[in-house]
């Protein structure tokens, strides 16, 4: 098919009005889809039922050291989830800090730790003036919720197949003691599920901050989460490159087991070094007596060890994998050729990152959700919610059926191609 910029004002017309007719076919089959949330679908949960028969009334619940996990106790998690949760990410057990049923809540603990205590005995963040983060963009929002929440003022910064714009990162971290900390996703970001290269973990590893207490937030929430279609992604172990560089303490490393069992009901961790721990945990001693041990034992016993983790996921993989594969098609084939849209191939994490032309991402969600298919929000994947240019739009394949996905994805293809049809008419008149 021909590009639409290359379309005569009347055969874009024609166009126009065969797609409009499409959509109001589409509308009148009173559709409830929803693509726009990273959930496991009813299968996937299924995968991880056992989760629930490894621990009986008559059950031994002591962890290897000998703890009563039915007891109070054990402020940063037992031994053996330690070593499950560091395997997954490949730090030591000792850097790891077993937290509760999700990463996304560290988080904010974490930032709210550092605006109201300081990092390492230094001065809080809140009493420093309008601190700032920086937001690689498109990004997760509910990061960008937290630093909103706190009034941290949010730069964008560009992300690109191999991490965030590295140059802008180093100059902004290094010449503004106000920039305290920036949002990664090293492994399948949300939403494109790019991979950070070897080059941009060590540029991050080797940052020289003006401020002492800046931090580098490492939210490798799809560490293990790989699709499987070609070879699993690597990336470098940011605490060791850290390390390496003269900067141990400039990581916060997250993690949870959201998607790998029942999102809600796994555990989370967070990693770093000896005297990040250290710090933390002291603060941690004020607020919990400590964590659910006994989730911590279920998980422990429902995989063994890290590769009965592997083999876990690759069966979520194969459940993925087609949803994946079949929306990609569909767009290929809808939309190749029009020059009207991108999008990207990930090999793993939950999410397809997709760029309309500028000024069509808001319209093509008010059009889907109007024929009842729920897409997350144009705008979501920004700081505050604008997209400057107003295209970006998240796709999450994962919860649907495969033939939900499908009828949801021509919908999508046939309201990218009438808003693109219907700007570029408006355009040539
Ligand atoms: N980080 C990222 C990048 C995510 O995409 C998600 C879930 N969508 C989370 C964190 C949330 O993780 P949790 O369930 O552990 O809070």
């Amino acid at each position: 098919m021909k590009a639409y910029k290359d379309m005569t004002r009347e055969e874009l017309f024609a166009e126009k009005e065969k797609l409009e007719a499409m959509y109001q076919d589409y509308k009148g089959q009173n559709l409830a889809l929803n693509m726009s949330r990273g959930k496991p679908s009813a299968s996937q949960l299924d995968l991880s039922k056992g989760m629930m028969d490894v621990l009986k009334s008559d059950s031994n619940l002591t962890c290897e050291d000998g703890t009563d996990c039915r007891n109070y106790g054990v402020l940063d998690g037992i031994p053996e989830a330690k070593r499950l949760l560091a395997g997954m990410i490949g730090a030591k057990p000792e850097q790891v800090i077993v937290y509760g049923n999700s990463s996304l809540n560290v988080m904010y603990d974490s930032v709210a730790r550092c605006m109201y205590e300081g990092v390492l005995g230094g001065k809080p963040w809140a009493l420093q003036g309008k601190v700032k983060f920086l937001c690689p963009v498109p990004g997760y929002d509910r990061h960008f919720g937290i630093t909103e929440h706190f009034g941290v003022e949010m730069i964008n910064v560009p992300m690109t197949p191999d991490g965030p714009d590295m140059d802008m990162v180093e100059k902004l971290v290094s010449e503004d003691p106000l920039v305290k900390g920036i949002w990664c996703v090293p492994k399948y970001t949300n939403p494109q599920g790019y991979v950070y290269s070897d080059e941009t973990v060590r540029r991050f590893a080797n940052l020289k901050p003006a401020a002492e207490d800046f931090r580098i937030f490492w939210d490798n929430a799809y560490c293990i989460h790989h699709l499987y279609n070609g070879e699993p992604a690597q990336i470098l172990n940011i605490l060791d490159e850290c390390e390496k560089a003269g900067n141990p303490d400039m990581v916060y490393e997250f993690v949870s087991t959201s998607k790998v069992v029942f999102p809600g009901s796994g555990m989370a961790a967070l990693a770093a070094s000896t005297a990040n721990v250290a710090s933390i945990k002291k603060q941690m001693a004020v607020q919990t007596i400590g964590h659910d041990k006994v989730n911590q034992l279920r998980h422990v016993r429902f995989f063994g060890d890290n590769e009965g983790m592997e083999a876990h996921m690759k069966k979520h993989a194969d459940l993925i994998r087609p949803k994946f594969e079949a929306l990609i098609s569909i767009m290929e084939e809808d939309l190749g050729g029009l020059d009207i849209a991108e999008w990207t191939n990930p090999k793993g994490g939950y999410f397809i990152g997709f760029d309309s032309m500028p000024g069509c991402a808001k319209e093509i969600v008010a059009k889907m959700k109007e024929a009842g298919v729920i897409l997350t929000g144009a705008g979501a994947t920004f700081p505050y919610h604008i997209d400057p240019q107003d295209r970006n739009i998240r796709l999450a394949p994962t919860f649907p059926t495969i033939d939900e996905l499908k009828l949801a994805s021509r919908v999508f293809t046939v309201c990218v191609r009438l808003v693109s049809a219907e700007k570029l008419l408006a355009e040539k008149a």
